[in-house]
């Protein structure tokens, strides 16, 4: 009987050696926040991609008495893994689903690790258009290079087990998650979780806390839209795919909300005018975000996108 414990002790052991030795440590501080009696989350730091071994994003978990979900999946394994050890910190019980808020690099390379445990991986529908363009390979082959050695040949790109197309909910030992499917809105498949009992929201990239949302491909009206049904719910923390939570979760949603309603406002009166964007974008009173961090390397990429995408709008009404 002990001989047979002690085996076991020594599998288990070797087990999670094992596990760990697969992932190149990830030499960055990861410090544990709590937001309420089940909620946390880790912090990236701000950067580019390739910044801080690739933490630059944030990952957050819920604790229920029937295991431990885990919002999101990091940027490389070693990361995913780091904030593993955190999970066990606190609770030996497993990860046992991982919502992801949407697929892009910066949020899914870890996510193998818990995939590797056996939890269910849940993500919003619009990954597959991630996941089956050629984009998504190259840009992991990318990564392999820019973020090696976190990033490497054992790094792959995991399918979700489930995907949402619709608002969902989640019921897991009395916590209850609320699914928010977005649609296309920062990507081309966003989702928030709601953590009802701590009344706190995991936004993905929808919401940008202290510098300029990047606009990227987003569907910027859909994006709009949501942010205005968001800020009918009463939130108590608000945490956001980059940088912290929000201390003020109403004033977080509405700066994004208005930056993206200047954005279609000013670019569709130009559309609407048939005036050249560079002029209509000399125009624009930008005074109220221009003093934030990325103003300068992504305002004007944002105006010309949410311009074309007017062009497109003002067409297709036609
Ligand atoms: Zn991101």
């Amino acid at each position: 009987m002990m001989k047979n414990l002690a085996c076991w002790l020594l599998l288990i052991y070797s087990g999670l050696l094992s596990a760990a030795e697969t992932y190149p440590p990830a030499e960055v501080t990861m410090q544990l926040r709590q937001l309420g009696a089940n909620s946390y989350y880790v912090m990236g730091a701000p950067g580019i991609a390739t910044d801080n071994a690739g933490f630059i994003s944030n990952a957050g978990f819920v604790i229920t008495p029937e295991g431990v979900v885990v919002i999101d999946g990091l940027g490389t394994p070693s990361l995913a893994w780091k904030l593993r050890e955190l999970i066990r910190s606190l609770t030996d019980k497993p990860v046992i689903k991982v919502l992801v808020t949407h697929y892009h690099a910066d949020h899914i390379y870890g996510l193998q690790v818990y995939q590797d445990e056996g939890a269910e991986i849940i993500a919003p529908a619009g990954v597959y258009a991630y996941l089956d363009a050629p984009n998504a390979l190259s840009r992991l082959e990318e990564r392999r290079v820019s973020l090696y050695p976190w990033v490497n040949e054992q790094t792959r790109l995991v399918k979700p087990d489930r995907v949402i197309e619709q608002d969902s909910e989640l019921e897991l030992g009395g916590v209850r998650l609320q699914l928010i499917y977005l649609g296309a809105a920062h990507s081309d498949g966003d989702m928030a979780v709601f953590v009802e009992p701590d009344g706190v929201m995991f936004t993905g990239d929808i919401i940008f806390e202290g510098r300029l949302p990047f606009v990227g491909d987003a569907d910027s009206k859909r994006w709009l839209a949501t942010l205005e049904a968001m800020s009918q719910r009463q939130l108590k923390g608000l945490v956001p795919g980059h940088g912290p939570a929000a201390r003020n979760p109403a004033l977080a949603l509405s700066k994004t909300r208005d930056y993206l309603a200047l954005l279609r406002q000013s670019m569709g009166a130009a559309v609407a005018e048939m005036t050249e964007f560079a002029e209509a974008y000399d125009t624009v009173d930008w005074s109220a975000f221009s003093q934030l961090p990325a103003f300068t390397e992504t305002n004007r990429r944002n105006a010309y996108q949410v311009y074309l995408a007017m062009e497109r709008e003002a067409m297709a009404a036609e």
